[in-house]
């Protein structure tokens, strides 16, 4: 087994309060640069930038895996992951059917740009991205499941839209593996915090909503190849695969101790 390193949470500039800069082939770069193996894109709402930036990848060492970061109609945000873009497009498709209806207004929420490998913009995302859609935790859990992806609660250690905070419990019954920490600040508390249940698994994750974000933090993932079904096992903690999180120090990563 060997330590492959993931920054499993970014967004691009398809996010409305992602950067401009949040491009493609600025992200690839940037990803490179930190050291990171592998990351995953992961809109608002949205697949629409996840080929671009696998095209920019290609010839690279970085593996890019195709995602989104789902708002349930509890205000939870949900990061769904995939295998292929073919999965994570048809997740998008369900998601945008519970989608309710708006147009985004550029100058009240940002822009939502659709992007090429190259980073220029192939058009704008009319769809209001950054709304809660109506469907449920269950519905996510049970959709993405249906399609083989991973559902990993998003940023759990804040306050708004983090299933700890407003459920205050994580539902029984709901098949999670992990739960991601996304402030080095609270990496510590989250850790320590008594009232989280035993049994998961603690990813950390940049968020990344610009470039100087990606790879803050990370999570080392021991396990036998990156592979998506060795990446499940590692965040189910099986047979001696594990998950450490890390944190960006220049080029290189230290382990949270
Ligand atoms: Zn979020
Ligand atoms: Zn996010």
């Amino acid at each position: 087994m060997r330590g492959f390193i993931g920054d499993l949470h970014i967004h691009t500039a398809l996010s409305p309060c992602a950067g401009e800069q949040m491009t493609p082939p600025a992200i690839v770069a940037q990803a490179l640069k930190a050291g990171l193996d592998f990351i995953a894109v992961t809109d608002h709402n949205s697949a629409g930038n996840v080929e671009a930036v696998m095209e920019a990848a290609r010839g690279t060492i970085l593996k890019v895996w195709p995602g989104l970061e789902v708002q349930t109609k509890e205000e939870v945000h949900l990061v769904c992951l995939f295998d292929s873009v073919e999965t994570a497009l048809a997740w998008q498709d369900v998601v945008y059917r519970h989608l309710p209806p708006g147009e985004n207004i550029e100058n009240i929420w940002g822009t939502q740009l659709l992007l090429d490998a190259r980073g220029k913009e192939r058009g704008r995302e009319k769809r209001l991205l950054l709304q809660s859609t109506s469907l449920s935790i269950e519905e996510v859990f049970r959709g993405v499941s249906l399609l083989e992806g991973i559902v990993i609660p998003a940023h759990v250690d804040r306050q708004a839209y983090s299933l700890l905070n407003v459920l205050g419990f994580i539902p029984p019954g709901l098949p999670i593996t992990a739960l991601e920490v996304s402030r080095a600040e609270n990496l510590e508390r989250i850790r320590s915090r008594t009232s989280l249940p035993q049994g998961f698994s603690l990813i950390a994750s940049s968020d990344a909503h610009y470039l100087e974000d990606i790879g803050q933090l990370a999570t080392c993932f021991c396990m036998h190849e990156l592979t998506f079904s060795e990446l499940r096992l590692a965040l189910a903690g099986e047979g001696g695969r594990k998950v450490v999180m890390v944190q960006g120090a220049g080029g290189y990563f230290r382990v949270v101790e």
